[in-house]
């Protein structure tokens, strides 16, 4: 065998164990082994866990806070104004570039697997799309990376953008996203859902979108995610980001739409510490945390995970890619400290949001891929 991790403690598991790696693929987890590897670690008791997994970085905006102005309002629609003036002199090979230094820092911080959000639209047209196929291009040996052909300006509200959303897919993005409550009606919302189901149903991928990112109570498009999902048999190969609406549904409507997501088997990546900062920004004392309601769907059995989501950008001026720090923000904000509810955020950073990226090698156990990142004590 090529390496053998001695003595290392894996999640799950009451005591501490070995770790076998031949080529790219561990071969064996169990009590000590007989012989020696070609290289030995010595984990000393500490955590060995497969790669973090980012589901969602936007990282064609991040950075961009050290060449923009701030935002002065600290809201979502400004930052989506600060970054269209930018957006316009976007160039692929600088988009490129940038999204490499914080995928470096990602990879240095244990990720091994990133979900890129790419602008697709009028104002900046494929330029964004083609710097992050670049930088998938570019990472190839040291991470896995998808990257998300995403509508920033929504679909109804600016015609071309679906074509140009074709076009991404056509050149390579894999997963497709949407923006419906961004629309400006509930029925163009609906129609922005049924516009993202024929694109992925055409190329065969799955659907990113970012929900309900707002303290409304009546934006309501991830009922009608949920229903659209069931009906179009797309089971399992939905996720929604943010959400944060839920937080100001009426209790019973928020358990009938977790119940419709936990049946369509929709994963929520509620990054928690963004909505902390961007919303219920006109509240007064006491301000809400603006959040989907972790526990609840968790209660219920909904794939929940957590990602950076933004990294100095104007949504979010601090950050670096880092699922640890991702998941504190999360035990924070969701109030998940006790010791079952720490596993629970950990797994929202690992197995969760592996499962939701379809990561069939992943994990700590024979026949799993091998990804290796070390820690210092
Ligand atoms: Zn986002």
């Amino acid at each position: 065998m090529d390496l053998a991790i001695r003595n290392a403690r894996v999640r799950g598991q009451r005591d501490p164990v070995d770790i076998g790696v031949e080529g790219a693929h561990i071969i064996a987890v169990g009590p000590r082994f007989d012989g020696r590897a070609g290289e030995e670690i010595d984990a000393s008791g500490r955590l060995v866990t497969p790669g973090f997994v980012n589901l969602h970085l936007h990282a064609d905006k991040s950075l961009l806070g050290d060449v923009m102005r701030p935002n002065v309002s600290g809201t979502l629609p400004e930052a989506i104004e600060i970054t269209n003036e930018f957006k316009r002199s976007y160039d692929p090979e600088e988009v490129a570039r940038r999204a490499a230094r914080v995928l470096e820092v990602g990879v240095q911080n244990g990720t091994t697997f990133f979900r890129l959000f790419a602008d697709v639209g009028t104002i900046g047209g494929l330029r964004a799309a083609r710097g992050l196929l670049l930088a998938r291009e570019r990472f190839r040996d040291l991470c896995r990376i998808q990257v998300v052909a995403f509508p920033q300006e929504g679909l109804l509200r600016d015609p071309g953008a679906a074509a140009l959303l074709d076009e991404a897919l056509r050149e390579g993005c894999d997963v497709v996203g949407g923006l419906p409550w961004y629309e400006d009606t509930d029925a163009e919302a609906r129609e922005h859902i049924d516009i993202c189901f024929g694109l992925a149903t055409r190329h065969g991928l799955d659907i990113h979108m970012l929900v309900d990112d707002t303290d409304d109570p009546n934006s309501r498009s991830l009922e009608y995610l949920a229903v659209k999902t069931i009906r179009e048999g797309y089971d399992g190969r939905v996720a929604a980001s943010h959400c944060g609406a839920m937080a100001a549904y009426n209790d019973v409507y928020a358990a009938k739409v977790i119940d419709m997501v936990a049946r369509a088997g929709i994963t929520i990546s509620v990054n928690a510490h963004i909505n902390l900062v961007c919303s219920a920004r006109i509240d007064h004392e006491p301000k809400r945390r603006g959040i989907a309601r972790v526990k609840e769907m968790l209660a219920r059995g909904v794939n929940v995970v957590s990602s950076q989501d933004d990294v100095n950008d104007p949504y979010y001026p601090f950050g670096k890619p880092d699922q640890l720090e991702v998941a504190l923000m999360m035990a924070h904000t969701a109030q998940l400290t006790r010791p079952h509810e720490l596993e629970q955020v950990i797994d929202m950073v690992t197995t969760n949001a592996a499962h939701a990226a379809w990561l069939e090698d992943y994990g700590i156990a024979p026949g799993r891929r091998a990804d290796r990142c070390a820690f210092g004590p």
